[in-house]
């Protein structure tokens, strides 16, 4: 249908691609877009089997990526994505944490060799819209800040996408989860969302309907059964996940083509 369509996403982890991004690869994929996952490393900082943590006896790193990696194979058959691309790097774990320190944790390669080996991806692929993370990452984890600045870095070096985008959920829909979950009786105690998470509403500039996609995208974060933030949010009450996962929020960094302030599609500007 649209066989010179290409939209790539650039994740972390094995498990970032599905709550942010997996509802717009099942929706272009089904429009014919090809899609394209770049995952950076391997995820081994992440749980392991019956939530042991990094450190923890029973946490084996190379088991762990093994799991993971495996995961998030089955992951992306429910997300119909077409080509997967692992960049391979280890995971440096959460800021502050032991594995920051080692020189060849993702976060520590040099920026000029981590970022030419996604130009070249960009390359091969050409994506007209390429989406990542914003500077902070969304929310500071130093893999999720070093995909955001090679994504930025392999654009601007290729010139090749048209429309660059960071997966951004509107505070004001962080806060109405928030009373929504105390609504529906889920314990929260004391948690208020603090000032800067999510991003101001007035800059999202692009809300995609997702809804249809639900079910996959559920399968999807099934798939990574290992981690504990799937656990949280698979134990949420339907309607709670519905609203979740039904629309994907971006902020648009950049467009060379003429593309409206508010968009309801990230390909707007390309058809
Ligand atoms: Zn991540």
């Amino acid at each position: 249908m649209n066989p010179e369509l290409t939209l790539m996403a650039v994740h972390a982890h094995p498990d970032d691609e599905v709550l942010g991004t997996g509802g717009v690869f099942a929706r272009y994929a089904e429009e014919g877009v090809r899609t394209v996952l770049v995952t950076c490393t391997n995820g081994e900082q992440g749980d392991g089997p019956g939530g042991v943590k990094p450190g923890e006896s029973g946490h084996d790193l190379a088991e762990v990526s093994r799991l993971r990696l495996e995961e998030l194979r089955e992951s992306v058959t429910h997300l119909a994505i077409d080509h997967v691309e692992l960049l391979g790097y280890p995971d440096s774990g959460m800021a502050g944490w032991e594995a920051n320190a080692d020189a060849r944790v993702f976060a520590n390669v040099p920026l000029e060799e981590s970022a030419g080996r996604l130009a070249e991806l960009m390359e091969r692929y050409r994506p007209q819209v390429v989406v990542t993370y914003d500077e902070n990452g969304n929310y500071g984890h130093p893999d999720h800040i070093q995909a955001h600045r090679i994504a930025v870095a392999a654009a601007e070096r290729t010139g090749i996408p048209r429309k660059f985008y960071y997966s951004a959920v509107p505070r004001s829909f962080l806060t109405e989860m928030m009373d929504h979950l105390r609504g529906t009786g889920v314990d929260m105690g004391e948690f208020e969302v603090p000032e800067d998470f999510g991003t101001p509403d007035e800059e999202i500039t692009t809300v995609v309907e997702v809804s249809a996609y639900f079910e996959r995208k559920i399968k999807a974060l099934k798939a990574h059964a290992s981690q504990a933030d799937t656990g949280f949010t698979l134990g949420l009450p339907d309607e709670v996940q519905r609203r979740m996962l039904g629309r994907e929020t971006f902020l648009r960094r950049f467009s060379t083509v003429p593309a409206p302030d508010l968009e309801d599609d990230l390909f707007v500007g390309l058809r």
